[in-house]
């Protein structure tokens, strides 16, 4: 059996600074360790998968919006229903502006163009709005630039997606580093 490895060890396998090891555990990220007594200690496959994971191609990113942390398990990523009637609404104020005018607008008001709902990515423990939620989707459904690319093509097919959510906001999020 291979023997956990410790803090200078695993910082020496990934090239960096051991303070960086602790600046990442106290941020919640940096690779998956378990506390012995009141030591840090590192499972190497756990190093490995990690390391893996934190490949630039390797996938859309997912952070909860409540408590910041990753969101790759036990997350998902929602539309609340009230986010969504206040976006319908604010269509139909816009369209009958639009109507209004004839479609002419010489001076456009800012505060009438129509806002789409936002995606949040929430993990389940962190959400205490579970009930409002009006949609969701797994973010291990969705670990994989192939299958999240597939899941918003499905979602802008759905016409409430592609006009009243903020897809273009979900896609900056999951794809920013
Ligand atoms: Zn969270």
């Amino acid at each position: 059996m291979e023997r956990l490895a410790t803090t200078r060890e695993v910082a020496d396998y990934l090239s960096v600074h051991p303070k960086s090891l602790d600046r990442w555990a106290s941020r919640g990220e940096g690779p998956p360790y378990v506390v012995v007594g009141t030591n840090r200690r590192y499972d190497m496959d756990a190093v490995r998968e990690w390391t893996q994971g934190q490949t630039v191609t390797a996938g859309p990113r997912f952070k909860c919006s409540i408590c910041k942390k990753n969101a790759d398990k036990g997350a998902h990523i929602v539309i609340l229903s009230a986010h969504l009637v206040e976006a319908r609404e604010s269509r139909k104020r816009y369209e009958q502006y639009l109507a209004d005018r004839d479609g002419e607008i010489f001076s456009l008001d800012f505060d009438t163009l129509p806002t789409p709902a936002p995606w949040g990515i929430v993990h389940d423990a962190c959400d205490d709005q579970l009930d409002q939620v009006h949609y969701a989707i797994s973010t291990e459904r969705v670990a994989s630039w192939p299958a999240f690319t597939g899941t918003v093509a499905h979602l802008l097919e759905k016409g409430w997606a592609a006009k009243d959510t903020d897809m273009t906001g979900l896609l900056r999020k999951v794809g920013g580093r």
